[in-house]
């Protein structure tokens, strides 16, 4: 390998990675390999943290480490880019692996670290003496900059493409015998660049093979489990949010209105007593945790059900708590069968809501969304009946 493990680990997009994952043939290879030597304990945070991340549109990844598993985590992450064949989401991604490399980049003071990443990169950069290159004004203040690093006018142009500042133009440019000289700081926004459009993705053409690396994908259960997660937080994030508005638990405040049918549907069957599937409670517990109900209330909850087990029910419902699982989307509820819409003719549901923002109807799309829309709605009212009651009171 041209580099050091560490570099790599830090920066597993260089491509001295294909040596290091050499004994893997193709995708599938990967993955079982992945599944053989990880435990989910040690891989599912930091994915879903970085998708999630992602999703907010941070500015770097919040537990990045730079060890082995990093290296790994990378190649998985790209077959989930892929498998997901959606675009906004590897722009989010890759959004965030360019800048937490910039970060990383920055952080790094080693010449020599630099300099091995462009030449991995098989960049043909210059490393030389210290030139002072061009002389600039900021403020009445003249400052001359200095560096070591050129690199080859035409890599350059190249890489510099995709930049927008206009500085980046080949005219403000101190250039030698064919080679840009270029502050370190210059060369590492040119390699961030670099980085975010290794994840862009074009429209998949063989759905065939896009189908076939999803089914093996699907076939680990914690996989699967980890795909469903990230795109149950993607359709609850699409829906942000022109109703944004605060959905968490308070004491004595009327939650069973907000609720969709999906979920009066699975509470009614739990207070009559009847039993659930384990989807069922699931997803119940998921809902209820995303809107920070108290363990105790959703503990309660179950109570009613023939083989309640205070003991495991508190065991499981604190577990699905530390796992921060965001609720099935209406897609998924759908394809279980727990979409409850037509029966109970809910017009949110089945209709869908007009959307100023898209200025359209829009379906909705996670169930969390329709408890944010109705307390939008109930926030509307209240305030339409605060100003009315002013008005009246004024008036008399
Ligand atoms: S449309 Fe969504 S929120 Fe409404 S019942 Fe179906 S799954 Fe639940």
């Amino acid at each position: 390998m041209n580099i050091s493990p560490e570099l790599l680990f830090h920066y597993p997009w260089l491509p001295s990675l294909e040596e290091f994952y050499s004994d893997v043939s193709d995708p599938v290879e990967f993955l079982k390999k992945f599944h053989f030597k990880f435990q989910l304990s040690d891989y599912e945070s930091r994915i879903l943290n970085l998708f999630r991340s992602a999703f907010e549109n941070l500015e770097e990844i919040n537990d990045f480490i730079a060890d082995e598993l990093n290296a790994y985590l990378y190649v998985f992450v790209k077959i989930l880019v892929y498998i997901f064949d959606n675009k906004r989401i590897a722009n989010r991604i890759a959004n965030l692996y360019s800048k937490q490399s910039y970060k990383e980049l920055l952080n790094d003071n080693e010449d020599a670290n630099l300099y091995d990443i462009c030449r991995d990169l098989n960049l043909n950069v210059r490393y030389g003496d210290s030139v002072k290159f061009k002389e600039v004004f900021d403020k009445g203040q003249k400052e001359i900059l200095e560096t070591r690093f050129s690199i080859e006018f035409q890599e350059y142009l190249n890489l510099s493409i995709y930049l927008r500042d206009d500085n980046r133009k080949l005219c403000h440019k101190a250039l030698v015998d064919g080679y840009v000289y270029l502050e370190k700081r210059e060369v590492k926004r040119l390699l961030q660049e670099f980085v975010r459009r290794k994840f862009m993705i074009e429209d998949v053409d063989d759905k065939n093979a896009l189908e076939k690396l999803k089914k093996e994908f699907f076939k680990f259960e914690e996989f699967k489990s980890i795909y469903d997660n990230i795109l149950n937080e993607w359709e609850l994030k699409k829906e942000e949010f022109e109703y944004s508005v605060d959905i968490h638990f308070e004491e004595g405040k009327e939650f069973q209105g907000l609720f969709p049918p999906c979920i009066k549907e699975i509470m009614t069957k739990a207070e009559e007593g009847q039993n659930l599937t384990h989807i069922e409670r699931l997803y119940l517990v998921f809902f209820l945790h995303a809107l920070n109900f108290p363990n105790e209330t959703i503990i309660d909850v179950f109570k009613g059900l023939p083989d309640f087990d205070r003991k495991k029910t508190e065991y499981q419902v604190e577990f699905a708590k530390k796992k921060g699982y965001t609720p099935h989307s209406c897609n998924t509820l759908k394809s279980l069968n727990l979409c409850m819409a037509a029966k109970y003719e809910d017009p949110l549901c089945l209709k869908g809501y007009m959307s100023k923002k898209y200025n359209e109807q829009r379906s909705i799309k996670h169930p969390l969304f329709y408890v944010q829309y109705h307390q939008f709605k109930r926030s509307m009212m209240k305030n339409k009946q605060r100003i009315s009651n002013k008005k009246e009171n004024e008036s008399n």
